[in-house]
């Protein structure tokens, strides 16, 4: 059982494991940040979680600030989700074949994203993307797409440039493993630089098939888009026959509850969705305008296919997810982002510290810098070498932020006061250490 606030010593269980786990699985992780590579010591292995509260291997409890990398806006081990999940799974595992519930997702994403016609369902962000990516090649007969520094699209081969997120933690422009021929068709842009986005267009006429951004940039740390910036993406795509992709997958019915669309009304030709959409089991999305949609097969000639898509426990999860949902939920988003933001920057400010507490909707970032941090190049040249004793204060003291300056804090409508309480006796502790 779990031991509030006893932190010491902290993580021999966790250490154990993960000596364990580096003999059988790279690095001793299955996706590289949780290794804790650019904030050093030992990745804490989770043994539960429930609420806003996870538990590890050694009987500490943590306040969640990561929430599995923002699906779980509900918190964890919600009743209704898990008790939809256990439904769904003793009615069988997978199918192979198409259910009423893919039907009931597919609706309640195109009911709240209105940009949304036709949508499918796929199991991962990077399946979405990949996907989309494809689509938009296949439908405009081009070959080229432009995508923004810092922003991340999963781990598509050609979306891997400059590509923040895991790769901004441990310092990678682009992996190995890319080949010229994935990258060279591949544009990287600064983010919020419309003007970078009309010489690209000046320069390749005729050749762009998309631009795909992140709705607003959770992947270099929160970066919102510049006002106007999305909109004209917009206008420039529609003038040059190229789709826009919009990437919600980490703002999507996290931000509201029709995701960034919902703040700033910017239609995509093609969205991608994941996280939040499928509460925490693996599924994702793409979805847009329908005569785009209708060239995937087997309706035209696209071809994209899943075992595992639309799996009808991973559906269970996503439907009660989103029905939980409710406005008071995105209420208490928006207040425990901005109660968490007042704290961070009140903590830093009487430390002295230079920072910038920024806001993408509901998703927070800690900033060591003296100005609002817009691009990539800004997020890089700020005081990182800060965040490792920050991120550890706050661990020792039982808040779990992301062990990456350049990754979102996110928020669920589960924190309560006992668990600012604990974020608030931390931080001050944390500025101090980043001093
Ligand atoms: N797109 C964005 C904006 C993301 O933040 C992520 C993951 O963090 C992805 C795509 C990839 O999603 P997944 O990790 O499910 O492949």
């Amino acid at each position: 059982t779990a031991t509030p606030g006893a932190h010491a010593p902290a993580s021999a269980r966790s250490a154990q494991l993960f000596d364990r786990a580096s003999a059988v699985i790279p690095g001793g992780v299955n996706s590289p940040v949780r290794a804790f590579g650019s904030v050093g010591g030992t990745p804490r292995f989770i043994a539960s979680a429930r609420g806003c509260t996870l538990t590890d291997v050694d009987g500490n409890d943590y306040v969640d600030l990561i929430c599995s990398w923002g699906p779980m806006i509900l918190g964890h081990a919600h009743p209704a989700v898990v008790d939809a999940v256990q439904r769904a799974a003793t009615g069988g595992l997978s199918f192979g074949a198409p259910t009423e519930s893919e039907i009931e997702l597919a609706e309640t994403i195109v009911d709240r994203v209105a940009s949304v016609e036709k949508v499918r369902l796929v199991n991962s962000g990077t399946e979405a993307t990949m996907s989309a990516v494809r689509l938009a090649r296949g439908f405009t007969g081009r070959t080229k797409i432009v995508k923004f520094a810092g922003c991340y699209h999963g781990h598509v081969d050609a979306l891997l440039a400059e590509a923040g997120s895991g790769l901004a933690t441990f310092g990678l422009p682009t992996s190995p493993g890319v080949t010229g021929a994935q990258s060279s068709d591949t544009l990287v842009l600064p983010y919020n630089d419309l003007a970078a986005v009309e010489q690209a267009f000046a320069a390749h006429p005729g050749e762009i098939a998309c631009v795909i951004t992140e709705a607003a940039a959770g992947n270099m740390g929160a970066v919102p888009p510049l006002p106007g910036f999305n909109e004209g993406l917009r206008r420039l795509c529609t003038d040059h026959g190229a789709l826009l992709i919009m990437d919600e997958v980490m703002t999507g019915f996290r931000v509201s509850r029709s995701g960034w669309y919902g703040l700033d009304g910017v239609a995509g030709d093609l969205t991608t969705f994941g996280k939040v959409m499928s509460g925490g089991l693996p599924a994702a999305a793409f979805g847009g305008r329908a005569d785009v949609m209708n060239h995937l097969a087997p309706a035209g000639p696209v071809y994209q296919a899943g075992t595992l898509s639309g799996n009808p426990v991973a559906v269970a999860a996503g439907l009660a997810s989103l029905k939980a949902a409710d406005q008071s939920v995105y209420d208490a988003l928006e207040r425990n982002a901005a109660t968490l933001g007042t704290l961070l920057g009140d903590a830093l400010h009487a430390a002295g510290v230079r920072h910038q507490v920024q806001f993408a909707g509901t998703m927070v970032s800690v900033f060591f810098a003296d100005r609002p941090v817009t691009n990539y190049a800004e997020a890089k040249a700020s005081d990182t070498w800060r965040y490792p004793a920050f991120f550890h204060t706050l661990l020792s003291r039982g808040v779990y932020a992301p062990p990456s300056a350049f990754e979102a804090w996110f928020v669920s409508a589960a924190l309560d006061d006992a668990a600012f309480d604990r974020i608030a006796q931390a931080v001050p502790a944390a500025a101090a250490a980043a001093a």
